[in-house]
């Protein structure tokens, strides 16, 4: 079988500036979940920002189930035609699963609709990501929360929509809570935010969060089905042939 073919996508300027992150993640954070996702039977590789198109051809797209953003600091940067192209291909059925600060990205943005604003705090704090899922695939092997001994705090409000399906809760110290693990279909595609990947902490190698990426690639992954969205917009709006006629009294 061919193995679900995955491009994760990475910023990649903190780890090139800051000392501190460099030293945690040398080949930048989008390469522990390289590694976990080959461990673990995709074909998985990179895409970053300073790559001609971000890295993100036509040939990369076409040849992408399901990409992985990661962005902070340049979200500006991201050319509106990639990000129009990325948005076409989710439509058409490519994954999406957006990390962390991603929240803020493009294609998050046009995606959900709304500002994706939330609450933050860097205060090294533990953080505890419930399931409040269980039966999702998204959380085969875990148990029932996921813990960060120490972690950048992001809480509610976060301004998006209704999710279809809420995967995490996280709480924290300071008595707040986020909606951390939230799925959306949009089109054909499937979309997944998860909040942890702070880049000053070391989240990426973590192994419970890496199996969550896992299992949202797993999830986010085509069907193969044949549905075409294009067939949606040329069918005829026909009234009713059965239609009772409206009279009054
Ligand atoms: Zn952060």
């Amino acid at each position: 079988m061919t193995p679900v073919r995955v491009t994760v996508w990475n910023e990649f300027r903190h780890e090139r500036r800051s000392p501190h992150i460099q030293a945690i993640y040398p080949n930048g954070l989008h390469q522990p979940i390289i590694d976990h996702l080959n461990g673990a039977g995709f074909a998985a590789r990179a895409a970053v920002l300073d790559d001609p198109e971000h890295g993100l051809t036509d040939d990369v797209l076409a040849s992408t189930d399901v990409l992985t953003w990661w962005g902070h600091m340049a979200h500006g940067e991201v050319s509106d035609a990639v990000v129009d192209k990325v948005h076409q291909r989710v439509l058409q059925g490519m994954g999406l699963i957006v990390l962390h600060s991603g929240h803020y990205s493009k294609i998050f943005k046009r995606l959900m609709g709304t500002t994706c604003s939330l609450k933050w705090r860097e205060a090294h704090e533990k953080e505890r990501h419930w399931i409040v899922n269980p039966g999702h695939p998204i959380v085969d092997g875990l148990n029932e929360y996921i813990e960060i001994p120490a972690h950048e705090m992001y809480g509610e409000f976060f301004d998006v929509p209704a999710p279809d399906e809420t995967v995490f809760i996280a709480w924290y110290p300071g008595g707040e809570v986020f909606r951390s693990g939230l799925c959306y279909y949009r089109g054909r595609g499937k979309v997944f935010y998860f909040s942890p990947g702070h880049e000053t902490y070391p989240v990426y190698y973590q192994p419970d969060v890496l199996r969550v990426i896992e299992n949202a690639v797993r999830w986010a992954a085509p069907t193969g089905s044949s549905y075409r969205l294009d067939a949606v917009k040329s069918a005829p709006i026909e009234p009713l042939a059965n239609t009772a006629p409206i009279t009054g009294d």
